[in-house]
């Protein structure tokens, strides 16, 4: 199954998104706004969402996050590949760690950002440059857990995921190192793109997934989710371990080799790029970058 949230007309919807690429829309009230949250909670309770019968055209809508404003905070992977820590490490921007540690991380690092930072597939990427020089990529896997559970054993983690999306965990790399806690740097208005849809989790091979990413056509990062250092099932234990994880909780899984901060000198994101990321099975957001100055109204 695979879900969007979208709007037309300036109102919310989702649906499902059959494989002729149009949209059948669930019959649906004000709860509208969590994305397809009730879609999740829905199944949890043995239901189904009424199918309004319409058909929309994908190019009839624009679409939104799936879930557009997540209950609370995104949890986070750091240096969850392994060419990815080693670059990281490379750069002197990492943090958690001396200059010199080349070593792999031996537990995974997990941080956060805030719900507000989600937009949608094809959103701008909205950079102040008065706040930061240093913005980054970083095409992500994306966990949605659809059963909440505590103490959740790696051999029972995949029965907690609902499924999987896209997200650009964009980052502010000189506000990362700045202030030691990655929050800040991951958290920017507009840090999180994400979509174009949800997918239940059948619809993807965990062993076998492709993560790839472009800026401006050029191809930058090239993985597969089998080179996860920790792998998905590792990392819901790990999380469940002593904080409960609830239905539509997302974990983004961390990004391969080839952010900005890789090459020598970097290659950070600026004002005209566009920023694409394609995961197998899911699709591709494609966010282009926009300025803002200090003085521009928040929008
Ligand atoms: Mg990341």
């Amino acid at each position: 199954l695979k879900l969007v949230a979208f709007e037309r007309d300036g109102h919310p919807g989702i649906g499902v998104c059959e494989a002729d690429g149009t949209i059948r829309p669930y019959r649906i009230g004000a709860e509208v706004v969590d994305g397809i949250q009730p879609v999740i909670d829905a199944a949890l309770e043995g239901r189904a969402l009424t199918l309004s019968g319409d058909v929309l055209s994908l190019s009839a809508v624009r679409l939104r996050a799936p879930m557009p404003r997540p209950r609370r905070n995104i949890f986070c992977v750091g240096k969850n590949y392994r060419e990815h820590a080693r670059e990281f490490a490379r750069s002197g921007f990492d943090s958690s760690a001396a200059p010199s540690d080349m070593d792999l991380p031996e537990a995974p690092i997990v941080f956060s950002k805030v719900p507000e930072c989600v937009v949608g597939p094809y959103d701008p990427i909205v950079i102040h440059p008065a706040t930061s020089a240093a913005i980054d990529y970083e095409a992500e896997l994306c966990v949605i857990i659809g059963r909440q559970g505590r103490g959740i054993s790696a051999t029972e983690a995949l029965r907690h995921v609902w499924g999987y999306t896209i997200v650009n965990d964009v980052t502010a790399r000189d506000l990362q190192g700045r202030h030691k806690q990655w929050l800040i740097g991951k958290s920017q208005d507009s840090f999180c793109p994400m979509g174009p849809m949800a997918v239940t989790a059948d619809e993807l091979t965990l062993d076998d997934t492709t993560v790839r990413c472009w800026v401006n056509g050029e191809l930058r990062q090239d993985a597969n989710t089998r080179d996860l250092l920790f792998d998905i099932p590792t990392l819901v234990a790990t999380i469940s371990a002593g904080i409960t994880l609830y239905p539509g909780d997302l974990i983004a899984t961390g990004t391969p080799a080839g952010v900005g901060i890789g090459f020598r000198p970097p290659r950070y994101l600026g004002a005209g790029d566009r920023v694409r990321i394609e995961i197998g099975g899911i699709g591709v957001i494609e966010n282009p970058v926009i300025e803002r100055s200090a003085g521009d109204a928040a929008a």
